[in-house]
């Protein structure tokens, strides 16, 4: 595998860019080496600088759910483009997209269009604290929600159920008013709300959370949540930028069935394009200025070719085929390499649900919360990818981070991945010292 240019690219990108990326994940910190820089995309595949073809899981993240490039999205985008780009006022785009979101999604009736996962979360927020009144945000250990303020926010040490920050640069007077509770424990969230439920603007939670591994949730768990947050007028917000039109067009709030009282999207949303959304009851979103009194704006909120690209996405997405076929092959898939793995007795599980996979270093059946992932098993991941990317399969620079499969994935691409993954675990188990990680 050559990595000339993308090294020489690498070399000047560290001098215009903090850690030479745009986003921490990119800068390959956890898996070692350098990143490899994207030249172009093509179905399930991605060629670098230096011209070698990868077989992607990581999908942009999470958004290209058909694959890069593909022919209806590029399409519907060249055409927006040639009507120009940006107008600082409303088009029928914007229309198009929320109509085709909002007739085949009872969860939200009214919905208002940003520009980033993140901005859809802070204003989410802040619409739950305008419309409660109330200061304090539950979030969950595990769950990420975007680089919000409030929501970078861990656990405190000892009885404190309020959280530090996670990053410099946040006061602890806004730290303060989050608080961090463990995934799937009904008790601590019992406890928390009966100490402060006046006080609880809203508990936020990733119904599928998936950006720090898989950590699937018991549908008991949410509908405990959901009842609880009922019972004490607090608002439940689920973050569906990941999960929503990727678990179905209705997101997780559909496949558990459960109404939450605000959802967040971003990702698939925009078709590989800057989108993301916010969506509520109308009565909840009448408090949006300029109707209500919760101020949240945006230059490029809506903007028409990136609508042009939601629309398109969306439109392929209204097919249940898409999502019966996804998550058969995603099934295969995992059964194939969850059977290889046992059949040699290695502590590895592909933990998976619909079109989203996480490969975990473990002998776990389940993997429910953060503190049941062992940090030491990611150096074993650090080995995979590595020889995965020399073998020409992409996943994120990450063993944290989850992978996807399009609709670009044929089964013979999967049968060909699954191949080299098997032949890299070999590979990984067998350079490890005796008596470690064999079972
Ligand atoms: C990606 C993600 C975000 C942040 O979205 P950006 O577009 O990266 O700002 C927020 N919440 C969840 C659940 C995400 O997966």
């Amino acid at each position: 595998m050559k990595q000339e240019k993308s090294n020489d690219l690498y070399r000047k990108a560290l001098n215009y860019f903090p850690g030479g990326v745009n986003s921490p994940v990119r800068a390959f910190r956890s898996v070692g080496g350098t990143p490899i820089f994207i030249e172009k995309g093509e179905g399930c595949y991605l060629t670098d600088a230096d011209g070698n073809t990868y077989i992607d899981f990581c999908c942009s993240w999470g958004p290209l759910i058909l694959g890069h490039n593909h022919p209806r999205v590029r399409e519907s985008i060249i055409d927006s483009l040639s009507n120009g780009t940006s107008f600082g006022a409303p088009t029928a785009k914007e229309n198009e997209l929320a109509e085709l979101i909002l007739q085949h999604n009872p969860y939200i009736e009214k919905i208002r269009f940003v520009s980033s996962g993140t901005e859809a979360v802070m204003s989410a927020v802040r619409l739950a604290r305008g419309y409660t009144g109330r200061p304090i945000i539950v979030k969950f250990e595990g769950c990420y929600h975007g680089h919000v303020d409030s929501l970078l926010v861990k656990a405190g040490s000892g009885l404190s159920t309020f959280g530090i920050s996670s990053s410099a640069g946040i006061p602890e007077s806004v730290a303060s008013d989050t608080m961090v509770l463990p995934l799937n424990d009904k008790r601590a969230l019992e406890v928390a709300i009966s100490d402060f439920a006046h006080d609880i603007a809203a508990i936020i939670i990733e119904p599928v959370p998936a950006n720090n591994g898989l950590l699937l949730q018991e549908k008991s768990f949410l509908e405990f949540l959901r009842k609880i947050t009922a019972d004490n007028n607090i608002m439940l917000i689920f973050d569906e930028v990941i999960s929503g039109f990727r678990l179905g067009f209705t997101g997780a709030a559909g496949y558990y069935g459960i109404q939450p009282d605000i959802i967040t999207y971003g990702k698939i949303i925009g078709g590989g394009l800057p989108v993301g959304a916010y969506g509520a009851s109308a009565e909840i979103m009448s408090k949006i200025a300029p109707d209500g009194d919760v101020y949240q704006a945006g230059t490029l909120s809506g903007n028409p070719v990136a609508m042009s690209a939601g629309i398109a996405q969306l439109r392929e997405c209204l097919n249940d085929v898409l999502y019966y076929e996804l998550e058969r092959k995603t099934i295969r898939f995992c059964e194939k390499l969850n059977g290889f793995a046992e059949d040699k007795s290695y502590d590895f599980r592909v933990f998976s649900i619909a079109s989203i996979f996480w490969f975990a270093f473990t002998d776990k059946e389940k993997i429910r919360s953060s503190e049941e992932i062992d940090p030491e098993s990611m150096r074993h991941f650090k080995k995979l990818h590595k020889i995965l990317l020399e073998n020409g399969v992409y996943l994120g620079p990450s063993g944290y981070e989850v992978g996807f499969i399009s609709a670009a994935h044929t089964e013979e691409v999967l049968e060909s991945a699954a191949e080299k993954i098997c032949n890299a675990l070999d590979q990984v188990f067998s350079e490890l010292p005796e008596g470690i990680s064999k079972v």
